[in-house]
């Protein structure tokens, strides 16, 4: 083998870290960190791979090959002095990973490792690159391992094993690493506890209890897995605890080798740290869970057991690796010899069983290969340090430990998460689950007993409540009516006692009141005679009232008797005035028509203006009256008017007897014929007496003269409009057509006539039948009455022609609507003057009115007008007729087409 090769494993190493991909530190790459960085990429792809349950259901696991790292220690004070002329026999390559062991001085082998630590390694560094990706591992739930082996003296107690306390900077590993773990584990959930061993010709010795010299190994036959349950177990809660620990171990160390004779350096002492860790976030988010969804998930939720990593860190500083001598030089048996390095040649045996994957592994030949069982050839990540000297001298040992590591280095491991479930924790928290629940169930019950008895009390309460009040209503209702009762029964005896109140009673009531019964009787005595006096004295009255009763029976007798004398002797008054009152009208009549006989034979008739009552009664009366005399009437009447005042004539008018009524109409006629008095005619009442008598009464004389009468107050406007007011047209029109009289008939049409020239009432008069009426009344023929209706006529058409050329009026006549035109041209040449006056000029004034023409064509009349602007013997008329035809075109046409010339 050439001595510029590289020896032992290397390219099979190198397949081994490309098989582990990115978990495997590269051999390439060069640093201080190697390892470090190795195990954080170790950590990264553990923890994906590996299920929730990783190491403990599955048997799956990430190859990690154990680490060996070389260190040399510097030359001791020995050496310095001994070896001064020779060099070293290792020559170290660090950045390389090599080291040169040489073999004389031309001779070398070179030998690569994870890491080589040089004489000036510091030994934080040497923790860094060996022990902390170990620990770190440990941390995280898996086993770990940090071994030192190598020749008595080269410094594995230096390395793993220094406290440090003199120089802060010399703490060994498992200082280092016992800070690192504190610094990491959470006390409330983490635990760490150690035990401390020595392992010595086949025995364990406890460090911690030495009285504790042989330890058995259990073995867990179902999981393999070791465990010294003999051995002290120290909870580890801070730094100082742990270090004296350590001391105190060491001190035990160097006891128990004194007392045995021995060398520490042919024992193995072994530090066992147990580190359990709740696994944080998973049991947690089950209790967060639980705690939002109620009661039954709750339940789910606690069921599943909080998941727990138990992982153990075994640090172990081997006996010196150098052969002893089969002799026993140091004053052992050869079977003692042969015990002492069972252990450690074991291991070697075991280490090159698995390097060399043999199918047998001697794990079973000594204790510490089976207390190292996990560490090679297990699912622990292992570290070992390999520790040699400098000196030439011990070119043998140092070449036996190099190889022993070169070895180590081809040994795989299956790291595996110890992480269980943790059903003695979760048992706790459903027991105290459990308890909560049963706590709670007995608060609710208890609330549920509470609330079912306040209730039943409140219930109780109210009805009572509703009782009470009951109980007060039925007594109020039972006082009531007792109350009721005994008024009722004070009622009946007070009727008892007055229907019954008899000195016997009053006797009674005093013998019941007083026990005294003489008192009583005294009483009754005095009672008997007081009310004999007081009937004695009631009588006396009596009698007395009926003497005056008798007398005032007499007297009403007298009064009703003078009463009635009175009432004949008044009525006897009444009709002898009213005969006298009779008499003397009649008396006035006679010298009234007397005197109006004498006056119409003086008088004519002017155009709208009749005197007809007085007219009517001098064409009664043939009694002729001097003409002088003719102004005398007014007298009379007026004196008559003054005697009996215009009121009691009025009331004549109502008068009973006929007679009477004849006489009173008369005079209030003769009076209404003089304007002076129509006034207070009309203020009395008289018209409205007048009206009614023309509506009620059936004497002939009585209608016709009250007739006139109205006929003379109609020629006054503001009597006109009372008339009209006061149905006067139709009680006319009534009239008018009952009577037969041509005198009354010509009385109603004088009235008629009258109220034909009120231009208000034009429209009013006609609505109530007045024209009509007026028409109506021809049939008589009296030539009276004629005229008086053609004087109706006549003042109707001057009143709508007045209308029409104001332009008040704009349809056509209502003469001509109530079919007046025919006889108006019948009559319009009546032979009797005043009939014919009064049709030519209602001819003029209908003709006046253009709308009227085409009647008046039609109708005849427009001859009878050519005749009167030819022939009328009034010259006005004449000319009115003229200029009226003049001036309508229509009758100018009409002429011009007939060949009529003006
Ligand atoms: P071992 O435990 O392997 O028998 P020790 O740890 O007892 O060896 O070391 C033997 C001696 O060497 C001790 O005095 C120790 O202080 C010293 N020593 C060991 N390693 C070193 C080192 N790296 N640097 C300085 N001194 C060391
Ligand atoms: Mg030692």
């Amino acid at each position: 083998m050439a001595s510029s090769g590289v020896r032992n494993g290397g390219p099979r190493m190198s397949a081994k870290l490309d098989r582990q991909g990115a978990g495997a530190t590269p051999k390439a790459a060069a640093g201080k960190q190697r390892l470090s960085s190795a195990a954080g990429a170790y950590r990264r792809t553990s923890s994906g791979p590996l299920p929730a349950a990783g190491g403990r259901a599955s048997s799956d696991g990430v190859s990690s090959r154990v680490r060996v790292a070389v260190r040399l220690r510097p030359r001791n004070a020995e050496e310095l002095a001994a070896d001064a002329d020779f060099g070293d026999c290792v020559e170290l390559q660090p950045e390389l990973k090599r080291l040169k062991l040489r073999k004389n001085n031309w001779e070398s082998e070179t030998y690569e490792f994870d890491e080589v630590l040089t004489e000036f390694s510091s030994q934080k560094r040497v923790y860094e690159v060996v022990a902390k990706p170990v620990v770190e591992s440990v941390m995280e739930g898996y086993n770990g391992t940090v071994m030192a082996y190598g020749q008595t003296g080269t410094g594995k107690t230096f390395t793993l094993g220094r406290l440090g306390e003199e120089d802060t900077a010399a703490r060994g590993i498992m200082v280092r690493a016992m800070e690192d773990i504190l610094a990491d584990i959470t006390p409330e959930t983490d635990s760490v506890s150690v035990s401390y061993l020595q392992l010595y010709m086949e025995m364990i010795q406890d460090l911690l209890d030495p009285v504790n010299d042989n330890i058995a190994i259990v073995e867990d036959p179902r999981t393999g897995d070791v465990s010294l349950p003999g051995a002290t177990v120290v909870e580890v809660r801070d730094q100082k605890s742990f270090v004296d620990l350590l001391r105190v171990g060491e001190a035990h160390r160097v006891a128990a080798n004194t007392k045995l004779n021995t060398e520490s350096s042919r024992s193995h002492a072994i530090l066992m740290v147990n580190v359990r860790r709740s696994v944080k976030g998973r049991s947690e988010m089950d209790v967060s869970i639980s705690g939002e969804n109620g009661h039954s998930s709750s339940m789910i939720g606690s069921l599943r057991p909080p998941i727990i990593r138990k992982s153990k860190l075994v640090v172990v500083d081997l006996a010196g690796s150098e052969r002893i001598d089969k002799s026993g030089s140091e004053g052992h048996t050869l079977e003692e010899a042969k015990s002492i390095n069972l252990s450690l040649s074991a291991l070697g045996k075991c280490i090159n069983a698995l390097a060399e994957n043999s199918p047998h592994v001697p794990v079973r030949d000594s204790k510490l290969t089976r207390l190292l069982k996990d560490s090679f050839g297990g699912t622990a990540r292992t570290s070992l340090v390999v520790t040699i000297g400098p000196s030439p001298r011990h070119r043998g040992e140092t070449t036996s430990t190099i190889m022993f590591g070169q070895r180590a280095m081809k040994v795989e491991n299956m790291v595996k998460l110890k992480e269980e479930f943790d059903y003695k924790s979760l048992c706790r928290r459903l027991d105290i689950e459990l308890d909560k629940l049963i706590a709670e169930n007995e608060r609710q019950r208890k609330y549920f007993d509470d609330e079912v008895e306040r209730i039943r009390a409140e219930a109780q309460c109210r009805i009572a409540e509703a009782e009470r009040e009951c109980k007060i209503t039925l007594e109020n209702e039972k006082m009531k009516y007792h109350q009721e009762y005994l008024d009722s029964i004070k009622v009946l005896e007070e009727k008892w006692k007055t229907q019954q109140q008899s000195p016997k009673r009053q006797i009674k009531e005093a013998e019941s009141t007083s026990s005294d019964v003489g008192e009583a009787h005294n009483l009754l005595q005095n009672e008997k005679i007081l009310r004999q006096s007081a009937e004695d004295e009631a009588s006396d009255l009596k009698n007395q009232i009926t003497h005056w009763k008798k007398l005032e029976a007499t007297a009403t007798a007298e009064v009703v008797k003078l009463r009635k004398m009175l009432d004949t002797e008044a009525s006897q008054k009444e009709k002898l005035e009213e005969e006298i009152g009779v008499l003397r009208s009649q008396l006035l009549q006679m010298s009234m028509e007397a005197d109006e006989t004498r006056r119409s034979l003086d008088k004519g008739d002017g155009p709208g203006k009749i005197f007809p009552g007085l007219d009517s009664l001098a064409s009664q009366t043939r009694s002729s009256q001097p003409r002088e005399q003719s102004n005398g009437p007014k007298q009379p009447i007026a004196k008559l008017s003054e005697q009996v005042g215009l009121q009691k004539i009025l009331s004549l008018l109502e008068s009973e007897e006929p007679d009477v009524r004849v006489h009173a109409v008369k005079v209030v006629a003769n009076l209404a014929a003089e304007e002076a008095n129509q006034e207070k005619i009309v203020e009395a009442g008289g018209l409205t007496s007048l009206l009614v008598l023309l509506r009620s009464s059936e004497d002939e004389t009585i209608r016709r003269v009250a007739a006139g009468a109205i006929a003379n107050l109609a020629m006054n406007e503001t009597n006109q409009d009372l008339i009209m007011a006061q149905g006067g047209v139709t009680l006319l029109s009534m009239t008018a057509s009952d009577a037969e009289d041509p005198q009354t008939l010509r009385m109603v049409a004088g009235a008629i006539a009258n109220l034909c020239g009120n231009d208000k009432l034009q429209t009013r008069l006609r609505g109530e039948g007045g024209i009509k009426a007026l028409l109506g009344m021809v049939r008589c023929g009296h030539p009276d009455v004629l005229a008086q209706v053609a004087r109706g006529i006549a003042n109707f058409a001057k009143c709508e022609s007045r209308a029409a050329t104001q332009g008040n009026k704009v349809g056509k006549s209502l003469l001509i609507d109530d079919g007046a035109l025919p006889w108006i041209v019948k009559n319009a040449n009546n032979e009797a003057a005043p009939i014919r006056r009064h049709i030519e000029l209602a001819l003029c004034h209908l003709a006046q009115h253009e709308v009227n023409s085409k009647d008046i064509i039609s109708e005849g009349a427009l001859w009878e007008l050519v005749r009167i602007s030819r022939d009328c013997s009034r010259e006005d008329i004449r000319m009115l007729a003229y200029r009226t035809l003049t001036s309508s075109p229509t009758l100018q046409a009409e002429m011009r087409r007939l060949g009529i010339k003006m």
